[in-house]
């Protein structure tokens, strides 16, 4: 990902520290996303919601460490209406959720779909 599509979490921080002047409002354990949108360039979520999104879908994304100690981006999608839903509307079946193989909520590391960086 190239940070060309506008991500609709990535807002300016408040006292932006040098280098680092854009954080992530979906992240539950970071919120700058590093010089030159680092973090964000090894995030799924961008092209995940590229299309319209349902206002029931909801987004978080965690800063996860590998083995080698390299920092990437998990997003974990859930839908706010997942115990009562049907999952049958034409909506649905477009949503990122569908691909949910064992329920939601369907967590994403992008490990094995994009670069991550050192
Ligand atoms: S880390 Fe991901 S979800 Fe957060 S602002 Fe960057 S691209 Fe968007």
């Amino acid at each position: 990902m190239g940070m060309t599509e506008p991500c609709p979490f990535l807002e300016p921080m408040q006292r932006p520290a040098e280098g680092h002047t854009h954080g992530c409002k979906a992240g539950l354990n970071f919120y700058s996303v590093g010089p030159g949108y680092a973090l964000c360039r090894t995030c799924p979520v961008p092209k995940l919601v590229s299309e319209p999104i349902c206002e029931h879908l909801v987004v978080y994304t965690r800063l996860r460490t590998d083995a080698g100690g390299r920092r990437y981006i998990e997003a974990e999608l859930d839908c706010d209406l997942s115990a009562e839903m049907s999952a049958t509307g034409e909506r649905c079946e477009s949503c990122p959720l569908s691909r949910a193989e064992d329920g939601y909520p369907l967590i994403i590391d992008c490990l094995s779909r994009s670069s991550i960086i050192g």
